[in-house]
């Protein structure tokens, strides 16, 4: 997908740029609790200042759903946004002069009931505060909101510095990846990544199942999953994932060992047994270690990596054993050189910082939704209106 980037812009001395950003940062009692999206802010404001130009910051916080919620306002987030960007940063809301500072953010865009209606009405008023449209937020960059799509259409648009990076890092992961490539699809429940499965069958040679979701396709091959978490009615559409890899030349990874245990607690007694002994009263949290192994000979053998989702209830010890083990031999295979490894998803950041190798993967996505549809093989609406 082609899209400008801020070096392919002129001088912007005199110039201001509507930046589009993510600032929906943790806040406890008004004290940003998590500088990570802040930080991600910065390399775009500094290259707009290096042209000479100035950002003025467009951001949603929370879901006010259209109406102005005191608690919700973006002004607490000004102190620790100027510390990270090391520059004076000034407020505003719409409709009022904008102070004299490098940077100010205006209020929250959704205290406005156009912008999760993608109203050109309001869009209008945002790209009149400045001359050029830059979309540095790709967390939300599949939904189209005034802010993030309409905008777009109406003034010189570019992509941000984070955002570009995030986009580059993405399109070598699945546009056009060096092969073999190995997806890891896990979690809890396989209707929530059905689209996922679907679109990636057809893209990877490896397509490893792992944490509730191979429950569930355990059982569409007739095996007893005892009380494990299983969605029993998507029986047929396992078969047909399965079906469908077969047809795609996509080799699909199913634990053929288990961790199991009769409580959904931290430290349970567990027992590793096979796939195929599994107990009416038992769950599978993790896979067992033969598969682990198994695995990890599937990443020795390929280029590319796509993960999203753990392989166990990584929260309770000792079933994040197999999410563990597997992503640190992603990490060291990725800081060998030998692997390009990218991954996303709320709930696998956290289990690939539990074990300890967020700095080894090539790239890891915060972006929870947009990063889900972008392996759906979706257009992501902010990156299309870039085009
Ligand atoms: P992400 O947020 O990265 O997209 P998901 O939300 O789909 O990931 O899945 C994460 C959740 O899946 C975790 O809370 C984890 O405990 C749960 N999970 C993984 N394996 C199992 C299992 N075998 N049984 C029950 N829950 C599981
Ligand atoms: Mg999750």
């Amino acid at each position: 997908m082609a899209f400008k980037h801020i070096a392919d812009l002129g001088d912007l001395t005199g110039k201001i740029a509507v930046v589009r950003v993510d600032l929906n940062v943790p806040m406890v009692d008004g004290v940003v609790t998590d500088d990570t999206r802040l930080e991600a802010v910065k390399p775009t404001v500094d290259a707009i200042a290096a042209k000479g130009g100035r950002s003025v910051l467009l951001a949603h916080f929370g879901r006010p759903k259209g109406q102005v919620v005191p608690e919700m306002s973006l002004k607490p987030v000004v102190p620790a946004l100027a510390k990270v960007l090391g520059r004076e940063v000034g407020f505003a809301e719409l409709g009022d002069t904008l102070p004299d500072t490098d940077v100010v953010v205006m209020e929250n865009t959704r205290f406005f009931p156009g912008e999760e209606k993608n109203d050109v009405e309001l869009a209008k008023r945002f790209a009149a505060l400045g001359d050029i449209y830059v979309n540095d937020a790709f967390s939300c960059a599949h939904r189209a909101h005034a802010s993030t799509e309409a905008i777009a259409h109406l003034m010189p648009s570019v992509a941000g510095e984070t955002m570009g990076a995030e986009l580059e890092a993405l399109e070598k992961a699945l546009g056009a990846p060096v092969r073999p490539v190995v997806a890891v699809v896990g979690g809890a429940k396989v209707s929530t990544k059905l689209d996922v499965l679907h679109n990636l069958v057809a893209k990877v040679d490896h397509l490893i199942i792992g944490g509730g979701m191979a429950n569930t396709f355990l059982y569409a091959e007739g095996i007893d999953v005892g009380a494990s978490l299983c969605e029993k009615d998507l029986k047929d559409t396992a078969l047909k994932i399965i079906e469908e890899a077969k047809a795609a030349g996509c080799k699909v990874h199913i634990p053929s060992d288990v961790v199991v245990a009769k409580e959904f607690k931290a430290n349970a007694a567990h027992e590793v047994k096979p796939a195929t002994a599994v107990a009416a009263d038992e769950m599978i949290l993790d896979a067992g270690p033969k598969s682990v192994a198994e695995l990890i000979g599937v990443l020795e053998g390929a280029k590319t990596l796509v993960w999203n989702g753990p392989l166990g209830a990584f929260e309770l010890t000792p079933f994040d054993a197999a999410t563990v083990a597997l992503a640190k031999a992603a990490g060291k295979l990725t800081d060998e050189g030998k692997l390009l490894s990218v991954a996303g998803g709320g709930d696998t950041v956290a289990a690939l910082a539990h074990a300890g190798v967020k700095d080894s993967f090539t790239h890891i996505s915060t972006a929870g939704g947009a990063f889900l549809e972008w392996m759906e093989g979706k257009a992501l609406p902010g990156v299309v209106a870039l085009g």
